[in-house]
């Protein structure tokens, strides 16, 4: 089993510089093989890595745009595994590219780097680093003091090292034994869990967790430094002799005053800490659910149709679904947790979480309702999780139709999750049988 562990890093000037020369490599190398392969792919050839690095080792020596002003190869002073990563990275980009258009998902090929636009970053082979307590020794650069000591145990693959507005950090991969990779669960309950925007996410056992209140100031305050470096841009713009707000012809290069470069450093760093927030809160959010339940279900967020709304978008985006998401999967790896998703289409919240009568005419604005056949009054959310939990047990609620299934108290829920049951149908009309249907049962498949 693979593990990462992200450290900070405390480099000294020299260090930093060193690092950027070597994230600005590794971007360069991407870029020429990128252009090469496609060169080479429209004039009918079949490029893959391994050629392109050959090809590129023979010139990277001597080809003048590898070369400095005063005519020597700048890649000397730059480790070695900085440059020759890129390609594998690039092959792997496109074998995801084929993968997802082989499975009909959303693919995207591969693009160029833009300084300023892409994530810094360079990579270090196993074998040429090693670890000593709090620091790492780098090639070409020496020991490098880091935050905290590497966390796992176990045999180091690889590491990154990367840059976050001004902060420095290296990713080191661990494949670890099982023993540390499977963590112990410290209670067995199956809850349904309703990620919502009022709420960032209500549990089925009633419990409501609030997104941090940090991250709202710290939004204030983004909007403030936004405005500061826009207004910075603007003034570039006229000085150059564009008009207000123009959009500016592709490639123009407006000089970058000190004052612009602040404020853009500022507000990098404020966009870091703002991630920071929301990262600490979804991993202790997503641990604490994986460490608590055996079975977990979740909606199947069309997170990114969600986005298009965007009234919706803010809300969204600032809870960070998709990384909650993305750590819940991995979360429940560790600690065994059974993760179910429910289909985009399964109506947790318009069913009664009692007798599966169905609220056609909920809106988005409704927070309680009252339901018309069992009169029993809801919260929304709480229905919702409720909803949810029942597509663990083997009470989940067909499609709510006023004869199916009616009656089952949702107190009586058995907490089994070793078979999960899928809905199933009679095979009658049902009144209300719309798109749920088919969404039911692949909810569980
Ligand atoms: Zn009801």
């Amino acid at each position: 089993m693979q593990l990462t562990h992200k450290i900070a890093l405390c480099p000294t000037p020299e260090q930093v510089d060193y690092f950027k020369r070597a994230c600005g490599t590794a971007r360069r190398v991407w870029n020429w093989a990128l252009n090469e392969w496609n060169r080479q792919c429209a004039a009918g050839g079949r490029p893959n890595a391994m050629s392109l690095k050959k090809q590129f080792n023979a010139i990277k020596y001597t080809d003048p745009q590898w070369l400095d002003e005063n005519g020597r190869p700048w890649l000397k002073d730059i480790h070695r595994d900085a440059h020759a990563q890129p390609f594998r990275n690039l092959a792997k980009a496109w074998e995801r590219f084929f993968a997802d258009l082989k499975e009909g998902k959303e693919a995207h090929k591969p693009r160029l780097k833009k300084k300023g636009r892409c994530r810094d970053s360079f990579y270090v082979a196993n074998d040429k680093f090693t670890l000593n307590g709090k620091t790492i020794r780098l090639p070409k650069i020496g020991e490098v003091a880091m935050t905290e000591e590497l966390r796992f145990a176990g045999k180091i693959l690889g590491a990154t090292v990367s840059r976050t507005a001004d902060r420095w950090f290296v990713a080191i991969q661990v494949e670890v034994p099982d023993a540390q990779f499977y963590r112990r669960r410290t209670s067995h309950e199956v809850n349904g869990v309703d990620l919502g925007i009022k709420a960032a996410a209500t549990i089925s056992n009633g419990e409501v967790i609030e997104a941090p209140k940090p991250l709202k100031a710290a939004l204030r305050r983004l909007k403030i430094r936004s405005r500061h470096l826009s207004r910075k841009l603007e003034a570039a713009k006229k000085a150059a002799g564009f008009e207000r707000r123009a959009r500016l012809p592709r490639g123009t290069r407006l000089p970058v005053s000190n004052n612009r470069r602040k404020s853009t450093a500022t507000l990098a760093r404020l966009h870091a800490r703002i991630a920071n927030i929301r990262a600490d809160f979804t991993h202790k959010l997503t641990t604490r659910l994986c460490r608590e339940n055996q079975a977990l279900v979740i909606e199947d967020l069309n997170v990114k149709g969600m986005l298009e709304n965007e009234k919706l978008a803010r809300a969204i985006s600032d809870v960070g679904f998709g990384m909650l998401r993305s750590q819940l999967e991995y979360k429940a790896r560790r600690y065994g947790t059974h993760l179910i998703t429910a289909d985009r289409w399964y109506p947790s919240s318009r069913l009664c979480s009692i007798c599966g009568w169905k609220n056609e005419a909920l809106t988005l604005t409704d927070r309680k309702w009252v339901c018309a056949q069992c009169g029993a009054h809801h919260d929304r959310d709480l229905n919702a999780a409720l909803n949810l939990k029942r597509l663990a047990t083997e009470t989940a609620l067909p499609v709510a139709s006023p004869t199916s299934n009616g009656g089952t108290a949702s107190g009586t829920i058995p907490a089994v999750v070793g078979k999960v049951t899928p809905v199933r149908y009679d095979g009658q009309q049902d009144t209300s049988g719309q798109e749920e249907k088919r969404a039911h049962l692949c909810a569980l498949s």
